[in-house]
C-alpha cells in the first residue's frame, strides 16, 4: 500500500490542508457516510469554519486542529447544509455567529441528526445538541472579517438538500462546495432533487475556482462536478426507465450496472436517489425510512458501513 492509499484509509481523525494563506480543508478520510470535510479560514480576530463533524469526539478533534494553527478562539460557522455530518459539532463549536441558508432551520426540525441503531454500524456520536443559525442567506450574502472577503451563495433549488450553499473566497478562488460535490463517493440526492442538482451544478460551473473542497474526499479542481453531473444524469436515466415499466427504487437499483460508479464509495446510494428521482418524475413524496431500508436490503441486509 503507498503511502497515499494509506493516507486515504478512514482514520479517526481528520488532516488539515492549507489550500491558501490562511485557508485550510479539514479533510476526513475516506469520506463515506458522515466522514465529512470542514474548512478554517483566518480572519483577523475570529477563524471562520465551514460546516463542523459528525460526532462529539470529531468535533474537538477539529477543534484542537484549529488551536494548532494557533487560529482565534473566536469562531463564526458557516454551515453549508443541516447533514448532521457537517452541523453535528456546532454546538460543541460554541460560535458567536452561525450562518445557513434559509432553508436550514425547517430542514433542521424535520431532521433525524443522530440515526436510530441499526442503520449504520455503530458509531458513538456523543451528545449532540442542535444549535440553530443566527444569520439566515437567501441567495447571497457578502461578508468582509478581518480583512478577508467571503461570499455565501445559494442556488436556490432542491439540490443535495432543500438548503445548500456554497462559501466562496474570491481573492484565493477557493470554493467550498458542501455537499454539492462529492469526490470518489456517491453523490447523494435523497433529501433533495436529482434534477435541480444538475441545474446547480449548471450554477456552481459559474464560480471561477483554483481550488474546491468537496463535502466529502479530497480536495479538488472544478473538475470534480464532471463526474457528479454524468451520476446524476445516470440516475435520472435509469428513474426514467424505471417509471415507465412500473418497477420500483429497489429493483431498478438491483437490475442496473453501475458502470464507472462502480467502484465509488456507499454505492447503495443509488438506491436512495432512485426513491428522490422517482418521486420526481411520479409527482409523489419520499419515505425516507423505507429508502434506508431498501438501502439496507441493497447492502444485503446488513447496517450501512459507517466509521464516524
Ligand atoms: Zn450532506
Amino acid at each position: 500500500m503507498s503511502s497515499s492509499e494509506r493516507r486515504w484509509q478512514p482514520s479517526r481523525e481528520g488532516f488539515l490542508e492549507e489550500l491558501a494563506d490562511g485557508v485550510w480543508a479539514y479533510v476526513q478520510p475516506d469520506g463515506s457516510w458522515f466522514l465529512s470535510n470542514a474548512g478554517l479560514i483566518r480572519a483577523g480576530e475570529v477563524v471562520v469554519h465551514v460546516d463542523s463533524a459528525a460526532t462529539v469526539r470529531r468535533t474537538h478533534a477539529l477543534r484542537a486542529a484549529a488551536d494548532a494553527l494557533g487560529l482565534p478562539r473566536r469562531r463564526v460557522v458557516i454551515a453549508t447544509h443541516h447533514h448532521g455530518d457537517h452541523t453535528n459539532g456546532n454546538a460543541t463549536l460554541d460560535p458567536e455567529l452561525l450562518v445557513a441558508h434559509r432553508n436550514v432551520p425547517q430542514e433542521l426540525a424535520e431532521a433525524i441528526l443522530v440515526p436510530p441503531p441499526g442503520v449504520f454500524s455503530p458509531v458513538d456520536w456523543g451528545v449532540v445538541e442542535v444549535r440553530s443559525p443566527d444569520l439566515l442567506v437567501d441567495g447571497w450574502l457578502g461578508l468582509e472579517l478581518g480583512g478577508r472577503t467571503l461570499e455565501v451563495a445559494a442556488r436556490g433549488l432542491p439540490a443535495h438538500t432543500r438548503g445548500d450553499a456554497v462559501v466562496w473566497l474570491p481573492a484565493a478562488k477557493v470554493l467550498f462546495a458542501g455537499d454539492l460535490c462529492f469526490v470518489g463517493g456517491t453523490p447523494f440526492a435523497l433529501g433533495g432533487s436529482v434534477a435541480g442538482w444538475i441545474e446547480t451544478l449548471a450554477w456552481l460551473r459559474g464560480f471561477d475556482a483554483d481550488v474546491v473542497v468537496p463535502g466529502h474526499g479530497p480536495v479538488a479542481t472544478m473538475q470534480a462536478l464532471e463526474p457528479v453531473e454524468r451520476y446524476l444524469r445516470f440516475v435520472w436515466h435509469v428513474a426514467h426507465e424505471a417509471h415507465e415499466a412500473g418497477v420500483g427504487p429497489l429493483e431498478a437499483a438491483r437490475s442496473v450496472d453501475l458502470g464507472e460508479f462502480g467502484d465509488w464509495r456507499d454505492p447503495e446510494r443509488i438506491v436512495g436517489n432512485l426513491h428522490r428521482a422517482l418521486a420526481e418524475l411520479g409527482g409523489g413524496e419520499v419515505d425516507v425510512l423505507a429508502a434506508f431500508g431498501d438501502m439496507i436490503a441493497f447492502n444485503g441486509g446488513r447496517p450501512l458501513t459507517c466509521y464516524a
